[in-house]
């Protein structure tokens, strides 16, 4: 049966970015797993109206490849999605691709020294690396709300949007005011008969400024691509500075509190909805939101913020701690994703059957984010403390595939059949980084999915994308147990 050197499970801009680097270095056994139809990862499931990337385009992309001509300085979701369906196309990637396979395990087979992947399909794939570029947030969360199903209206996950619900003139409640919910918020409000938002904690919100490129603009940009470079450049160069933001009480988070207050305070009149939409944790704790038409719509006379808490959803509507029942027509949920393990709906079996669902449990932890000691070849992308509050995090997953092109080179070079990272440099790299994360804003008080109940923030890495870059830049072998055919582990 066939072995293939690397299985990508995904094909987001991971799994893709992945593929594509180990193909500029001559390696192409390699095959791509991916449940869905099509590729695009987290721009293919959510097409919400609005969706859109808070990071500007120029840098919105991976960095070793032609860049798109984008049409706005920031992205919407179906350019995003179309440059992502054109890039599989134009780099001939699709035949490597194997649509509508979701994986449902994988598991480390100790004495071949390679990856049994299971798919819904009933087949198996063998791999001697496998590479789960599954991102941090595909499982919808419904928050737990009671009583969904009594609902007798329509109601859908911004990960799921019903486009066939009919939206114009209907009573809509949208439960959550999060980064997704935000964008698609101005756009329910144009639609809606009456729409209230639940919210449960309010969110900084600072200017986006976002327009088109000029006919003059997409011309030089096209004329001269090395414009669209230096932009890009620039875009970074001033993301990595929003970083001073993500840290406790320095200027930059005093600075963008109180640019965020500006802007409540321009776009909402009524002191008592501002105080209602005005945070009281540090800036950065949640996902800071970049948005000029959230608070407008807000405002508007067909909208209502309800701050009390929601107690069950019934038949009618959303009943409220105070007792009253919110009749509607359409639930839209914007709760987020289900993100405490970092897995999706399969497991992983590593060494001695050891389950990777098992061994995250609290809390989920790598070495630098990518290799999980016990589970031997195995590179996980956008894993574990890979998360940024303050740039494009195509930045991480870039230097997570540069790490994991090193280690298979450095395994090859050395004649080593699998590596695993030693359990005392996985323990010490967690033990610095949670000290290190103590200082930041996400460490504040407020609750968001980038932290555990235990107070352990699991998600977000520690420093800026420079910093990570450097902890990434060398493969270092001694680092790992090299495993040979036909024999344990040996330093
Ligand atoms: P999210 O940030 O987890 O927000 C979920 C929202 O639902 C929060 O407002 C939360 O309130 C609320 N909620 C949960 N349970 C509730 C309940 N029982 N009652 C009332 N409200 C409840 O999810 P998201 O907005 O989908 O965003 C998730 C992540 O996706 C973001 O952090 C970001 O990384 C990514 N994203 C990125 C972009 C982009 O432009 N790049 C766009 C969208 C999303 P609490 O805050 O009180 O928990």
């Amino acid at each position: 049966m066939k072995v293939y050197n690397v299985a990508i499970l995904g094909t987001g801009f991971g799994g893709l970015c992945m593929a594509l680097r180990l193909r500029e270095q001559g390696e192409n056994d390699f095959l791509l797993l991916e449940k869905a139809s099509g590729v695009g990862g987290t721009w293919r499931d959510n097409t919400y109206p609005g969706a859109a990337c808070d990071v500007k385009s120029h840098l919105y992309w991976l960095s070793f490849t032609e860049r798109p001509e984008w049409t706005k300085t920031y992205c919407d979701q179906p350019e995003i999605l179309h440059n992502i369906e054109l890039l599989a196309e134009k780099s001939g990637l699709k035949p490597q691709i194997r649509f509508n396979t979701e994986v449902i395990d994988a598991t480390w087979d100790e004495s071949q020294l390679l990856w049994r992947i299971r798919t819904a399909n009933n087949e198996t794939v063998l791999a001697r690396n496998f590479v789960p570029a599954w991102g941090q947030l595909n499982r919808p969360s419904f928050a737990g709300i009671a009583g969904r199903e009594r609902f007798q209206g329509a109601q859908f996950h911004s990960a799921g949007w019903r486009h066939d619900v009919p939206l114009a003139g209907k009573r809509i409640a949208c439960i959550g005011v999060g980064p997704s919910a935000a964008q698609f918020i101005p756009e329910l409000a144009r639609q809606a008969g009456h729409l209230t938002v639940f919210q449960r904690s309010p969110n900084y919100v600072v200017p986006r400024l976002d327009r088109p490129y000029t006919d003059d603009e997409q011309r030089i940009f096209h004329a001269v691509p090395a414009t669209r470079d230096a932009s890009r450049a620039a875009i970074f160069a001033d993301h990595e500075s929003w970083y001073d933001a993500m840290r406790l009480d320095t200027p930059k988070a005093a600075e963008f509190t109180a640019m965020a207050r500006a802007q409540l305070e321009s776009q909402v009149a009524d002191p008592v909805l501002r105080e209602k939409l005005w945070p009281t944790y540090p800036i950065g704790c949640k996902r800071i939101i970049i948005a000029d038409d959230y608070y407008p719509a807000l405002v508007r006379p067909n909208v209502t913020l309800e701050t009390t808490a929601i107690s069950g959803i019934e038949e009618q509507g959303i009943r409220t701690k105070d007792g009253t029942l919110h009749e509607f027509d359409v639930i839209v949920f914007g709760t987020g994703f289900e993100t405490e393990t970092l897995l999706g709906v399969s497991d992983i079996k590593g060494r001695g059957g050891k389950s990777l669902r098992e061994t995250w449990k609290p809390v989920p932890e790598a070495y630098l984010g990518i290799t999980v000691s016990g589970f031997p070849n195995l590179y996980v992308l956008y894993g574990p403390n890979t998360n940024l509050g303050h740039n494009s995090i195509l930045n991480m997953i870039e230097a997570q595939v540069d790490y994991t092109v090193r280690a298979l080179q450095a395994a090859k070079a050395h004649g080593v059949a699998a590596l695993d990272v030693k359990p005392a440099v996985m323990a010490e790299f967690n033990r610095q980084l949670q000290k290190d994360l103590q200082g930041t804003s996400w460490a504040g008080s407020c609750t968001s999915w980038y932290k555990h109940a235990d107070g352990r923030i699991s998600n977000n890495w520690s420093g800026n994308v420079i910093d990570y870059r450097k902890a990434t830049a060398n493969f270092r072998i001694e680092e790992y147990d090299q495993l040979r055919q036909a024999e344990t582990a040996s330093a």
